[in-house]
């Protein structure tokens, strides 16, 4: 048994179909720049129009967001530092087009390849796609194509380029495997959205796989056999059946309410961090955005974005959720996210000190201008504004004065907004959950961030494994502060949810029911099964088990009652 890191779920059993790509030859030899500049050119023109349509295509069966991908490979294609090193070199050293533009990608991909962000670093297989397109295109040689095979097999690969993935065979590739490969390569992402069983980063599966080999894997686990003996077989297809029927059972529950078996209505919405997760939340059918982290919008990069980039950003969201609610929280900078344009300084305690609303009411302007972008947003679509690390009245007031100042400047330069905007707050900390019920009164809404809750509530560092023990979402202690806060909120009849990871925990869901949670949060996955496990409920059942739960004192004895 190989084990890799699971890129797309589905459990398959088959017969191996080695990708053996023709390793190019790359040639060095003398030319005149004239000719090898026209070459390029030519290249690239024919490379791009092969792009083109597989742009088109691609948006035709998959949609305009995997479309995209193939926009940004255009865009690699035509990026003037690309061009202009290749020809720098084919004019220096008088050489040919294949040679000069191989050694610049090499080095482009280099740099990629060593970025410590996990998503900037699986761009590098973005550029060798693209380089590796004119690189077959000036050697006049064809890629393998996987568009047409005789019959089901699992492909094995060192490595499958997005377009390789895009334009499969999909009557029969039951799957595939890869030497190479993250979660967020763009080959797992559309492996995802094809519904291929994949996985990759196997490290040398290519070495070690014959073709016709029998194999078996769990795209979920990452786990392969090769040459599976017949209980190993029984074994996989019991899991195949599985993963069918919950499929099939998860399936059921799109469209349906969200409704406990006596009515009540808890609204199940998707947290998200880049406009790019709207696919999976409608595919989910998730009922709306809870936690939209803005502060994706403001890492890897070297500079604050501007207004302007933050209200497209902001737009695309509110837009692309075609009516449903989104609640954007506002920058949540600090703890274990840093910016390096933003000089925070060395901490003792990170997690304790400098971060999010703290920095926005210190930094009026960085904080003004992702309020302005938000109102100028808000004319497109329903939205919900919610501030982070609330820990006081005093900072509620303090932003509801700039809130307030910002809407007059508004008025008086006549730019449009809505007026139905809906303020928040995360409780996540226990001196605001202690309040919530004077907190209630000034905000429309409570959205509990149980994951620094749990933090602050148990004096458990949430990054710290060494006392993980004590990071326990059972704490009798930190449950009965949520409950607390839902209390409180709904007596003064205001909407109070959970967006931390306790959310979609399905043992704590029906606590939260009968707590009188009114939306529950969490990353679109999870929504169909906790629809599953609400609509078997019964709210005045969830009540009766939230008296016993009061009783106990135990993290233990909690786990044991939920289960
Ligand atoms: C939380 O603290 O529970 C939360 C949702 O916020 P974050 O995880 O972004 O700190
Ligand atoms: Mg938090």
């Amino acid at each position: 048994m190989i084990k890799g890191t699971s890129a797309s779920p589905g459990v398959v059993i088959g017969s191996a179909l080695l990708i053996n790509e023709e390793e190019l030859v790359i040639l060095k030899f003398i030319s005149t720049f004239e000719l090898e500049e026209a070459r390029l050119g030519q290249a690239i023109a024919s490379a791009k129009l092969e792009l083109n349509v597989l742009r088109e295509s691609t948006h035709k069966t998959l949609g305009e967001d995997k479309a995209q991908i193939f926009e940004a490979h255009i865009m690699i294609l035509e990026d003037p530092e690309l061009l202009k090193q290749t020809l720098t070199i084919i004019r220096r050293e008088s050489v040919n087009a294949e040679f000069a533009l191989n050694t610049v990608a090499n080095q482009f991909i280099a740099v990629f390849e060593t970025m410590d962000d996990e998503y900037l670093r699986e761009r590098a297989s973005d550029i060798r796609d693209v380089t590796s397109r004119l690189l077959y295109t000036l050697l006049k040689k064809k890629k393998v194509s996987l568009g047409n095979l005789n019959g089901p097999v699992i492909l094995i690969a060192h490595d499958l380029t997005p377009s390789q993935t895009a334009s499969m065979d999909r009557a029969n590739v039951l799957g595939f495997l890869t030497d190479i490969g993250g979660k967020t390569s763009h080959t797992a992402i559309m492996a995802r959205t094809l519904e291929i069983p994949a996985i990759v980063g196997l490290g040398n599966i290519t070495q070690k796989i014959k073709d016709g080999d029998q194999i078996a894997f769990d795209g979920e686990t990452g786990e392969v056999t090769i040459n599976p003996t017949a209980e190993q077989i029984e074994f996989y297809n019991n899991r195949h059946n599985a993963f069918l029927e919950m499929k099939h059972e998860l399936g059921r529950m799109i469209g349906l309410e969200s409704k406990t078996l006596d009515g009540f209505h808890i609204e199940l919405a998707a947290n998200i961090g880049t406009p790019k997760d709207l696919d999976a939340l409608h595919r989910n059918d998730a009922e709306a955005v809870g936690l939209y982290r803005t502060e994706f919008l403001f890492m890897d990069r070297t500079s604050m974005p501007t207004e302007e980039e933050q209200y497209q950003a902001y737009t695309e969201v509110v837009l692309g959720l075609k009516g449903k609610n989104c609640i954007i929280r506002t920058l949540d900078i600090g703890g274990d996210k840093k910016l390096s344009y933003l000089n925070i300084g060395e901490e003792a305690n990170p997690f304790l000190g400098y971060r999010a609303i703290r920095i926005c009411l210190k930094e009026p302007e960085l904080f003004k201008t992702q309020l302005l972008a938000l109102l100028r947003a808000s004319v497109h679509g329903p939205l919900s504004i919610m501030f982070p690390m609330i820990s006081s009245l005093e900072e509620i007031l303090a932003v509801k004065k700039i809130w307030n100042e910002l809407k007059k400047e508004l008025d008086n330069k006549n730019v449009p907004y809505s007026h139905n905007i809906q303020l928040g707050i995360m409780i996540e900390i226990p001196s605001a959950a202690i309040i919530s019920d004077i907190l209630a009164d000034h905000v429309d809404f409570f959205s509990i961030g149980t994951n620094d809750l749990t933090q602050y509530t148990c004096a458990v560092d949430r990054m710290n494994e060494k006392i993980e023990y004590l990071y326990n979402p059972y704490n009798p202690g930190l449950l009965r502060l949520i409950h607390m806060t839902i209390k409180n909120a709904r007596a003064k009849n205001k909407m109070v949810g959970i967006c931390g990871s306790m959310a979609h925990q399905k043992d704590l869901v029906p606590l939260f029911v009968g707590m009188g949670i009114s939306e529950l949060s969490m990353s679109a996955m999870h929504v169909l099964s906790t629809r599953k496990i609400i609509r078997g409920l019964k709210k005045s059942e969830c009540e009766k088990l939230v008296e016993k739960f009061l009783k106990l004192g135990t993290a233990d004895e909690v786990k044991a009652l939920l289960n």
